[in-house]
């Protein structure tokens, strides 16, 4: 087996896709230490720059003063504390669904819908670009998992034709790899058209999009009940970790009742859910913290465009450029690093072939001399190489 594992490994060295994790030795901020020294960063989801807020620290320090670390057991034994129904409960209300219910992570989240909820007679059809955690979700579910080209409607459309009784569309609310967000219009038209149901997994959304932070449906005004099925992380805007799924009382209920990734697996601990509940509050009562981070969208694509670079198309946090070769985009990203700026290369897999992009991700706190930089050592680096 060890050898099998080798090789795959060299190849992958060969292919220059091999990954490599780089050790953060400050908090998550715009501008971290690694290795010794100071780097600007680009490459967090801590959109609102809420993962080092004094009150998201405050949150922690005083709820594990009070409630300790560990929460010991799963939700269903006894892991589930105060501090997670009070989140639920929360969160819920902010977005005005019946209920919600907390997922240790994204990951598991989408796992548990999707293998819970629907049975061999049914169907599901993703967005190709959709997160990893909802691909393999679908392919471990007992239901028919079929995969519509990346935002193509017609091609939903015709997967949709299929004469099943219950038929989920799965999408992302913004693209993780892309920044697009996905077309709610259409997707709802269709929805209503083939009687089908709408999860959304809004792990970049939420907190970001939506005059209130409510998410890509509240980007588009529409009503939060438009998709029976609402997830999203608190590990990204919210500065926190973990993740919700909200819906209906039956929705919630049911995946309590059977979600095995819910049921088989320890609480997070109470002292997060105390922070992520703080980080909930912050979205809304520091409300500058996203114009912040429009301006700082705005500001960085006119920057980009004057300086020809080969930005996507994409009105969020996530704004990648597109590179297109694997070596290309490693070069020009250690190029940036050699210049003390943080941005991923990401590569197939996670991205299809030839679209090796560096995956530049805006928070609320760059400064616009941070981004000055950015798009001036961008300029630079991507002739060099
Ligand atoms: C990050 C992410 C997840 C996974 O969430 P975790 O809490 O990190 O496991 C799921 N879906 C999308 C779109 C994500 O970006």
């Amino acid at each position: 087996m060890l050898n099998k594992l080798q090789q795959r490994l060299q190849q992958r060295q060969a292919q220059d896709l091999i990954r490599q994790r780089i050790t953060l030795e400050s908090p998550q901020s715009t501008s971290i230490k690694v290795e010794g020294k100071s780097f600007v960063n680009f490459s967090s989801n801590d959109y609102l720059g809420l993962a080092n807020h004094p009150k998201m620290i405050e949150a922690l320090k005083s709820s594990a003063n009070k409630h300790g670390v560990g929460s010991g057991a799963s939700h269903l034994v006894i892991g589930h504390s105060h501090q997670h129904h009070l989140l639920e409960e929360e969160i819920a209300r902010f977005l005005g669904i019946e209920k919600a219910v907390l997922f240790s992570t994204g990951f598991m989240a989408n796992l548990g819908v999707l293998t819970s909820l629907f049975d061999k007679k049914d169907l599901i059809v993703q967005d190709k670009l959709n997160h990893a955690s909802l691909i393999d979700g679908g392919l471990a579910s007992e239901a028919k998992n079929i995969r519509y080209a990346h935002a193509d409607m017609s091609s939903l459309e015709r997967q949709l034709q299929q004469s099943v009784e219950t038929k989920l569309i799965v999408t992302d609310g913004v693209f993780s790899m892309d920044g697009d967000i996905a077309p709610i219009d259409e997707l709802l038209s269709l929805k209503s058209r083939f009687k089908t149901s709408l999860m959304i997994d809004d792990a970049h959304g939420f907190g970001v999009l939506g005059e209130q932070g409510k998410g890509t449906l509240e980007h588009y005004g529409k009503s939060q009940s438009d998709a029976e099925i609402y997830m999203a992380t608190l590990g990204k805007a919210i500065g926190g970790f973990g993740a919700f799924v909200a819906g209906s009382k039956t929705l919630i209920d049911s995946l309590i009742q059977f979600a095995r990734s819910y049921i088989y697996t320890t609480a997070m601990p109470a002292p997060i859910a105390a922070a992520n509940r703080t980080g909930l509050e912050l979205l809304q009562t520091e409300p500058e913290r996203r114009v912040n981070l429009q301006k700082n969208i705005r500001y960085f694509r006119a920057l980009a465009f004057e300086n020809d670079l080969p930005l996507m198309e994409s009105e969020t946090a996530i704004q990648p450029l597109l590179l297109k070769r694997n070596d290309k985009a490693i070069r020009v990203s250690q190029e940036l690093k050699d210049n003390g700026i943080l941005v991923m290369a990401i590569r197939p897999p996670t991205v299809p072939q030839n679209t090796a992009r560096l995956r530049i991700t805006l928070t609320a706190e760059h400064s616009k001399a941070q981004l000055e930089q950015l798009v001036e050592q961008l300029t630079k680096s991507i002739k060099v190489v």
